[in-house]
């Protein structure tokens, strides 16, 4: 649906004919239809520069009134991600929500929601004080990574996925605070799994994990980058210029993990070797020791991957409310 309505035909009195299309690249698995009894409302979302931009719903016509108040919260969604990661990539199509009978889907500019117009994930998963839906932040979050920027092999799903799943911890952090999101995310953890590699073996249409690795260790992953890198700027810099090079195109996490390292003028290699291709965590070592009136500490990163390093903090964290 939404899309651009290319041609409504009146084939005769019974038939109408509806073609639909995108003036955007699409993948295969983004094209879907939706048929019911839908109601059509639309709203306009306003950026900072002024420019306009038309979010078109197709609801069930019961549901209508509850839809137009809830769905008021797409502009907030919106607009975060226009700060973080760039405009909109599919400004000529337009933004879509369609309801569907299953949870979600992001079909490209017509998302299917079936959240059912509840708060987190059907009413749960995120922490009780927040009210932000979900599915509308997930399968929004995949118009920049999943729908413009894809991976070539869905075994590298995570740059679908590990991304669009730390948007979610970014929204947060964007409608409320850095100390939500990582109450946010420390909610994922539970979920994370160590069994197996997050980047699946390529060339075989791999898409067989046994968990959700590719999510939630996925999104962890870019937190512990953020925080190795230490500097905002240069992190809010890296997030938004890997979804502007990469933008409408397929990639591979090779070029990714190359464009990270020239960004950053550092080799984060051995890094995203560590936490993409293999299942097992670097373990921590340290041991304190007395020496006068100074605590000494000493520790190292224990991982059969030698060239593994990642900075720590160590020292008192100011306390901050
Ligand atoms: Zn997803």
């Amino acid at each position: 649906m939404p899309m651009v309505i290319y041609a409504k035909i009146a084939i005769d009195k019974q038939w109408t004919q509806y073609e639909w299309a995108v003036v955007a690249p699409i993948n295969t698995y983004n094209v879907t239809l939706n048929i019911a009894d839908y109601a059509n409302f639309k709203e306009i979302y306003t950026n900072k520069k002024g420019e306009t931009l038309e979010l078109d719903y197709y609801v069930l016509a019961y549901n209508l009134d509850k839809a137009k108040k809830h769905f008021k919260q797409t502009h907030e969604v919106v607009a975060c991600f226009e700060e973080y990661f760039g405009k909109y990539p599919f400004w000529e199509d337009g933004i879509g929500f369609v309801e569907t009978p299953y949870l979600g889907m992001e079909h490209q500019s017509a998302i299917a929601y079936g959240n059912q117009y509840m708060r987190g994930y059907l009413g749960g998963m995120i922490p009780k004080d927040m009210n932000w839906d979900y599915i509308i932040v997930h399968e929004y979050g995949h118009e920049y990574f999943g729908n413009s920027v894809s991976a070539k092999d869905i075994a590298e799903m995570w740059i679908h996925e590990s991304f669009t799943t730390y948007m979610e911890a970014i929204y947060v952090e964007c409608k409320y605070s850095y100390a939500d999101a990582i109450r946010y995310l420390q909610g994922q953890r539970p979920y994370i799994r160590n069994q197996e590699p997050i980047v699946g073996p390529l060339g075989v249409n791999f898409d067989g994990w046994s968990g959700s690795d590719h999510y939630y260790k996925g999104a962890w992953m870019l937190h512990s980058l953020r925080h190795a890198i230490n500097n905002e700027d240069l992190w809010l810099g890296l997030l938004k210029s890997i979804h502007q090079k990469f933008a409408y195109s397929t990639t591979t996490t090779k070029e990714i993990i190359a464009f990270v390292n020239q960004y950053l003028q550092k080799d984060y290699t051995p890094f995203f070797e560590q936490y993409l291709y293999s299942a097992e965590l670097p373990i921590f070592e340290y041991s304190l020791w007395q020496q006068g009136r100074q605590l000494k500490l000493r520790y190292r990163w224990s991982t059969p991957l030698s060239s593994f390093d990642m900075p720590i903090f160590v020292g008192k964290r100011i306390a901050t409310k």
